[in-house]
């Protein structure tokens, strides 16, 4: 088994890499929610809903984020009306939340949901939310004091100055169940390239994932999310300046070092080389834009084998 931490888009991207060459079978996805939300009586949760519309093929390409093939009738009436509409939900991404939402109220769990949309939606691998409890992540901002995950990143388009971040009830909150295990027996558990600190950071400041992480710490590979000294999309080397860890392949390295031995870097980023073994992780460069098959597959060579 593989097990793969993982935020939004740099996961969905990483996991479709690694499920070009395992079976779907082999591959556990520990998903981030702490910007998981609750809009219009609605229960959101965009990196459950990233990753399995990108490895259905479905994901919207134009926006980054929801469905292909997309209408927005009700967000346009709902704006007529004077409804809150900065959160974009389109009409076919709609019957994702209001499936989940009507299951969550009946009773049923999260993690059982997901696994009926992966299978609706012809997806052959395991997603767990990294946990089940309420945790949410939280900003505090010079302009705005505090901010919840989408209120920084949607509303303000994370132009703002972040002082810190809380992941609020993490450490009342308990992992899934099956996460702890799908960390303790895989051959291999892999960190996306997802932000480290808004991303992977909440799954991280759940009860007993560090200690875990730290004793398979040899068979924790991360794939830096910064090319260049900068992320690809998002705010992770702004915020990683902000909070006093410097954007560099380095300061990926000093983040993961405890819980990872292996840091995968982009070949822009070779000079870095050094400064990352000085970090004491291993260094691997190669390509690690995963722009077509072909270098996704080999990245995901490289995660498995290198
Ligand atoms: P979000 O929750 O949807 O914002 O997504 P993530 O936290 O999973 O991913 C955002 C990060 O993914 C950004 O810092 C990007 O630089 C990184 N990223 C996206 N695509 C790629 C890629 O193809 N390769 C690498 N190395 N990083 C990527």
């Amino acid at each position: 088994m593989i097990t793969v931490l993982c935020g939004g888009v740099g996961a969905a991207k990483m996991l479709r890499a690694l499920r070009l060459v395992v079976d779907g079978s082999e591959l556990t996805g520990i998903v981030n929610n702490g910007d998981d939300l609750t809009l219009h009586g609605l229960r959101i949760c965009p990196d459950l809903d990233t990753i399995t519309y990108t490895l259905a093929g479905l994901n919207n390409q134009e926006t980054g984020w929801g469905l292909t093939d997309e209408s927005w009738r009700v967000m346009k009436e709902l704006s007529e009306l004077g409804g809150a509409s900065w959160f974009g939900l389109g009409d076919r991404d709609l019957a994702t939340h209001l499936y989940r939402t009507e299951r969550l109220r009946q009773g049923d769990s999260l993690n059982e949901i997901t696994r009926d949309l992966l299978a609706h939606f012809g997806v052959d691998i395991t997603l767990l939310a990294a946990t089940q409890d309420p945790i949410a992540t939280v900003f505090e901002t010079v302009e705005h004091g505090n901010l919840s995950f989408q209120e920084y990143f949607v509303l303000h388009h994370h132009d703002v100055v972040v002082t810190s971040i809380d992941i609020l009830g993490a450490q009342k909150a308990r992992p899934s169940q099956g996460v702890l295990e799908a960390m303790a027996n895989a051959e291999r558990i892999v960190i996306s390239p997802s932000n480290p600190l808004i991303s992977i950071g909440p799954i991280l400041a759940l009860p007993g994932i560090r200690e875990t992480l730290m004793a398979r710490r040899s068979d924790v590979v991360v794939i830096s999310p910064l090319i260049g000294g900068k992320a690809l999309k998002g705010p992770a080397d702004r915020l990683m300046e902000e909070l006093g860890l410097s954007a560099t392949s380095r300061g990926v390295a000093s983040y993961y070092r405890e819980i990872a031995s292996t840091l995968i870097i982009d070949n822009s980023d070779s000079a870095d080389r050094s400064s990352v073994e000085a970090e004491g992780m291993r260094c691997i460069v190669t390509p690690t834009i995963m722009s077509d098959d072909v270098v996704s597959a080999n990245l995901a060579e490289v995660v498995l084998h290198g």
